[in-house]
């Protein structure tokens, strides 16, 4: 079957060339302006000597280049390669030769690096989006000079649409292979959940080049003929600002994002055409959702869970009456998802059944690009293997209990993080929480947590050790516990447990 993921944005194009499809600040860029001006790209890269089948790489914040390119991208039938911006030169290297990148498309602020990078993994030409020109890279409106011919190329609909980058549960960052048909599923099925209309106006905050931006919330958005506004950087003041100038109807954010909009003030502002927040990528805390809910005038948090690998949404939680806090929802539509045991044998309900999460559905990727090994490794039997730990309940809610690698082993006990640090959230100075196993010699594993605290809050470590010993069994509750000013964090803000572990081994040493 021939069909290309950019047919979504010319449909929207055709039925509303001129509502705006991108706001930056008090500027906007309409269905029509990313629709042409793509089409310059898709006919450049051709002009180029690029082929279908080519992958380009896109290094950019969510800048309306991102877009422009993308869909460019697409229309030639070629592959998108988003790379995080603040990748080192080494990195980008890297990336660009595991991915066969043939171009890379970057930003002035992070050029030098990526420059350096492509130079590295055999001379890819940089374009670069900025006001100034830069050395080395030729600027990105060089992309846009031949005529758009208004063509879509008629990939197949299991061509690779984009290879997105992720270190899945082991190794060195691996492309996970989505294909048109995917990408297009996946924003179709949760666009429909939570009733998306072209009058819907998101906050695209979250970073398109990770999964949860790319595909929950732009293509999303583009599918459905909504808006959104650009947001490169998360501050709680400039996204408030944001919500109330454009009158935003959508919010969609990982856990730390709604833990700092918990704290914002928003004394004087007029909030109230918020609809709905969607929070994904890391479990969010109980407290955090009653919190949240409470403070800004009962909009409902809707929890869904989603990998790179597919496409982003997995399961969901479709409404304020079809919800459980703590889970995260049920399968979408199409996708089907159940709980093994070590030995693959499948799960009964229940929170004592817990087991490895595994999915099989249209939005389960081809596999990881170049890397048949890896790939075989996690789709085993057509069941895509995460890594997460979670159970099933009678009503078929599905709950993350933690990530496999982050099951702590303390005395031959199995310590999820997660439940030690929903307790510590409980605590009235804490902000966020995030529990990690430290090695040692008698325990094998000994349970450490780093807390950061709410501004204007003190506590002392003894207290709040002596809180989560009260609620917790003996083997689960931290022997130490570092109060941090700031929790290092990823790029969408997902708390980063590695960089915890290691500073953990440097101290030690
Ligand atoms: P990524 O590929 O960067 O999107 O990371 C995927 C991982 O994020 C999953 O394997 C989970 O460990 C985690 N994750 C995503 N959504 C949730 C959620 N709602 N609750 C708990 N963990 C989540």
């Amino acid at each position: 079957m021939s069909f290309n993921l950019a047919i979504s944005l010319r449909e929207s194009a055709t039925a509303t060339p001129d509502k705006p499809l991108v706001y930056v600040g008090s500027h906007a860029l309409t269905y029509a302006d990313i629709d042409a001006a793509s089409g310059r790209v898709a006919a450049t890269l051709g002009s180029l000597g690029l082929e279908a089948g080519d992958k380009v790489a896109v290094q950019l914040p969510n800048v309306p280049q991102f877009l422009i390119a993308y869909f460019g991208i697409l229309k030639a039938g070629m592959t998108m390669v988003p790379l995080n911006p603040l990748l080192t030169s080494h990195e980008v290297a890297y990336h660009l030769s595991d991915s066969d990148a043939r171009l890379l498309v970057t930003f002035e602020q992070f050029a030098a690096a990526a420059i350096g990078g492509a130079e590295a993994a055999g001379d890819v030409p940089v374009y670069v989006v900025g006001d100034t020109p830069v050395a080395g890279a030729r600027p990105f409106d060089e992309l846009l000079v031949e005529e758009d011919t208004g063509d879509i190329r008629a990939t197949m609909a299991d061509d690779t649409a984009v290879l997105l980058y992720t270190s899945g549960t082991t190794g060195r960052p691996k492309g996970a292979e989505l294909t048109h048909f995917q990408l297009f599923m996946n924003c179709t099925v949760s666009g429909g959940l939570f009733h998306l209309e072209p009058d819907d106006i998101a906050v695209a905050v979250l970073p398109l080049f990770h999964v949860f931006g790319l595909s929950s919330v732009l293509n999303l958005v583009v599918r459905f003929g909504a808006s959104m506004v650009l947001v490169p950087r998360f501050d709680p003041q400039v996204v408030l600002d944001v919500i109330e100038r454009h009158r935003c109807t959508i919010f969609s954010g990982v856990p730390t994002m709604y833990v700092a909009l918990l704290q914002a003030d928003t004394a004087g502002r007029d909030l109230s055409c918020l609809r709905a927040a969607v929070s994904g990528g890391a479990s969010i805390p109980g407290e955090v959702i009653k919190a949240f809910e409470e403070k800004y005038n009962g909009v409902v948090i809707l929890e869904g869970y989603g990998l790179s690998e597919t496409a982003s949404t997995t399961t969901f939680n479709i409404s304020a009456t079809e919800r459980k806090v703590l889970s995260i929802g049920k399968p979408i539509w199409g996708v089907e998802v159940k709980v093994v045991a070590e030995d693959g044998a499948t799960l009964p309900p229940g929170s004592d059944n817990t087991g490895e999460i595994v999915i099989r559905g249209h939005n389960v990727m081809k596999g990881y690009y170049g890397r048949p090994e890896a790939t075989a490794e996690v789709l085993r039997d057509g069941w895509f293997h995460t890594g997460d730990v979670g159970y099933r309940d009678e009503e078929g809610y599905f709950f993350i209990v933690d990530r496999l690698k982050d099951l702590v082993i303390r005395g031959g006990y199995n310590v999820y993080p997660r439940e030690v640090e929903e307790v510590l959230y409980g605590h009235v100075a804490v902000a966020e929480a995030a529990v990690i196993g430290r090695p040692d010699d008698r325990l094998g594993e000994e349970v450490v947590a780093y807390v950061t605290l709410k501004p204007g809050a003190s506590a002392e470590p003894e207290e709040l050790k002596a809180f989560a010993k009260e609620r917790l069994a003996a083997y689960k509750y931290p022997r130490t516990i570092v109060v941090l000013a700031e929790m290092p964090k990823g790029p969408t803000g997902k708390i980063l447990k590695r960089e915890l572990r290691t500073s953990q081994s440097s101290d030690a040493s």
